[in-house]
């Protein structure tokens, strides 16, 4: 195709997307990417629980198989355990899951990743996906924002790849919250009250024992004192995942006013909040707000 057709051709791949599965008569397709088995349900378990129980399809990705992320034990028999961990979150939370076989600390930007994202993207026809910002303290984090972002637009192309059909639309992009503020901070278009599902996400995470619970998990690690008992280690690694959480409904609480109203703005306890990436397809905060099933939808 010549540059200027192509050209020609952005602004529609960027646009509105006005579709939407025939706003929502059909299912709406989700698809969130995590660099390890723990992400995506880290930053989106809420939203995907209220996606799912609304029956919109939603599916998790980890990116890499999490084979070395603890203090005593990895490899084949880590990677195992951690694939068995998040398909029991997605049982628990009513989706699918997929780890692919990428070694933990080894995800790079290649070509090969993006076709294997865009794969992805395309087969499971998705109408909205979900990543990590590009900038991040973990290359795998940021590797993973970068190949959602290299994989927009040409998921819609036709003959980009021969195994998959293209999405309909440029699907739109979500970032996850962080805290990280170079080059730029967080900056969330919506943010979700996930209130009324808290508990189940607070199941998702504790049966990720590997990364929640274990004396030798990267989270007990962090601790300053690790207690020796099972369950007092667990309630305190539990209690500072529900704090994060809090912390997100506390650090964009005029936003939930804004989105909620002022009664209830203030009273939600746990939020997911979410960037929306330039390279997908832009939608105004009313198109995005009819997509979360907790606005009155
Ligand atoms: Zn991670």
């Amino acid at each position: 195709m010549r540059t200027f057709q192509y050209l020609l051709l952005i602004p529609l791949l960027l646009s509105v997307n006005p579709d939407l599965r025939a706003q929502h008569e059909e299912p709406l397709r989700i698809i969130a990417f995590g660099a390890h088995p723990d992400d995506a349900e880290l930053k989106a378990a809420g939203v995907a629980t209220l996606w799912a129980a609304a029956g919109h399809k939603v599916k998790f990705v980890s990116m890499t198989n999490g084979d070395i992320g603890h203090f005593e034990m990895a490899g084949g028999p880590l990677a195992q355990r951690r694939k068995a961990e998040v398909e029991e979150c997605a049982r628990l939370l009513g989706i699918e899951t997929q780890v692919l076989d990428i070694h933990d600390g080894e995800l790079m930007p290649t070509l090969e990743n993006r076709k294997i994202v865009a794969d992805l993207i395309r087969d499971w026809q998705a109408d909205i996906v979900l990543c990590h910002r590009p900038y991040d303290y973990h290359a795998d984090h940021r590797y993973t924002g970068e190949l959602i972002q290299d994989a927009a637009v040409i998921v819609a192309a036709p003959f980009f790849s021969s195994k998959t059909p293209p999405t309909k639309k440029n699907p739109i992009i979500l970032f996850y919250s962080d805290g990280f503020e170079r080059p730029y901070p967080f900056d969330p278009i919506i943010a979700v009250a996930i209130d009324d599902v808290a508990e189940t996400k607070w199941d998702c995470i504790s049966a990720m024992t590997s990364q929640f619970a274990d004396a030798g998990s990267w989270q007990a690690m962090t601790l300053s004192d690790i207690p020796d008992s099972d369950t007092e280690r667990r309630q305190i690694i539990l209690d500072r995942m529900k704090a994060r959480n809090s912390a997100v409904a506390d650090l964009y609480r005029d936003l939930l006013i804004e989105l909620y109203g002022t009664e209830k703005g203030n009273s939600i306890q746990y939020a997911e909040a979410f960037e929306l990436c330039q390279y997908g397809s832009q939608v105004d905060l009313e198109t995005l707000k009819s997509l979360f099933p907790t606005f009155g939808n």
